[in-house]
């Protein structure tokens, strides 16, 4: 019996894996589920799973004491707050299966090194890393030559820079292939997402940013590829459907049945472009912050989330959500990213000086 504490439990990924749970009882249990402000989600699931700890993030007393009795650290929290709970589980030595891709673009080196101290494994749990993470025969430490992310392009692949300035939320919400929280349905329409996933590329597979690139690959069937020395080329292919690498991150290096076989005959080709980013600043923004380094990919992230709500909201426009990540990376100074508080701080300040660009107050 595999022992999960499950934080994010209300959110599109964290409901997926109680589904997996729900369907498997005899091989999974709950130990910890954690929301983040959902209490009638979280009370209903603590009915059902009966695990020795649930509460709401703010509820939370001991971050350590949530890790107590588990196999593996399931952190599906979305944003910044998803940092704290990788590095408690990865101090206490627990494989994280990781959901959450700010803990990689804020806190990257913060987290890489405190799994090396402990000796915790990090297993990704995003399509674009599990696909890599398979390609390379399940090992984080595999040589290569190049990682290329595919990315399905969004909703917005192919709007001119005029239309881009009139779409709204519910238009940037109409996913063409993925069915995911508003947060990241987003970030994928902006490119904002791709640019996080090349971030948490270099620190997953410990590589430099020029061996990883991004290709537009509209039918999300292909999830990443992996170059080689030798000129081969590996890809993982499935339906787009989380549940394969939910599933795979709790049993690898096994294999488990959860998807239906690709029919490719049905599907019938497969099309690759080139990412445009000219059209698309955020992708940019996010890898040279991630190249910049230090709290540079945490004042980005800060001040995304608080842009990308305003849109929500519509308080400011689609084109509006790069400019302000912009203006608030050039009000900031650098700082290092060397402890879980600088960072916190670092993420303080991005956040009321984009509430402050966007407001006016
Ligand atoms: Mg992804």
């Amino acid at each position: 019996m595999k022992k999960i504490a499950l934080i994010g439990c209300t959110g599109s990924i964290g409901r997926q894996l109680c589904g997996i749970v729900r369907s498997h009882r005899e091989e999974y249990c709950f130990t910890t589920l954690v929301a983040g402000s959902d209490r009638a989600g979280l009370d209903a699931l603590s009915a059902e799973f009966r695990p020795r700890i649930a509460c709401l993030a703010r509820d939370i007393t001991s971050y350590s004491e949530l890790f107590a009795d588990c196999d593996v650290a399931f952190v599906a929290a979305g944003g910044f707050a998803g940092l704290r709970y990788t590095l408690t589980a990865l101090k206490e030595g627990k494989t994280v299966a990781l959901a959450n891709k700010e803990s990689l673009v804020c806190g990257g080196e913060l987290v890489m090194k405190t799994a090396n101290r402990s000796g915790a494994e990090i297993v990704p749990v995003d399509s674009e890393h599990s696909a890599v993470f398979q390609c390379l025969g399940m090992r984080r430490d595999a040589s290569f030559k190049k990682i290329v992310l595919t990315a399905s392009g969004g909703p917005f692949l192919h709007c001119s820079s005029e239309e881009l300035k009139r779409v709204t939320a519910a238009d940037a919400l109409r996913h063409p292939t993925w069915r995911m929280g508003a947060k990241i349905t987003i970030d994928c329409a902006t490119l904002l997402n791709k640019g996080y996933e090349i971030i948490e590329a270099k620190w997953l597979y410990g590589t430099d940013f020029a061996k990883i690139g991004a290709v537009v690959h509209p039918e999300s069937i292909v999830h990443s590829l992996v170059f080689f020395e030798d000129g081969a080329c590996l890809a993982q292919l499935a339906y787009p459907d989380m549940k394969l690498p939910i599933r795979l991150a709790l049993t690898y290096p096994d294999r488990q049945p959860c998807l239906e076989e690709l029919d490719l005959a049905k599907i019938g080709a497969l099309h690759f472009e080139r990412l445009p980013v000219e059209k698309f600043p955020c992708f940019t923004l996010a890898v040279e912050a991630g190249k910049e380094g230090g709290s540079c990919p945490t004042v980005l992230n800060g001040a995304a989330e608080i842009a990308v709500r305003a849109f929500l909201e519509g308080s400011i426009t689609f084109p509006a959500i790069a400019e302000t990540v912009e203006g608030v990376l050039s009000a900031i100074p650098k700082e290092g990213a060397d402890s879980y508080e600088t960072l916190l701080r670092a993420d303080t300040r991005a956040r009321e000086e984009a509430r402050r660009l966007i407001y006016g107050k």
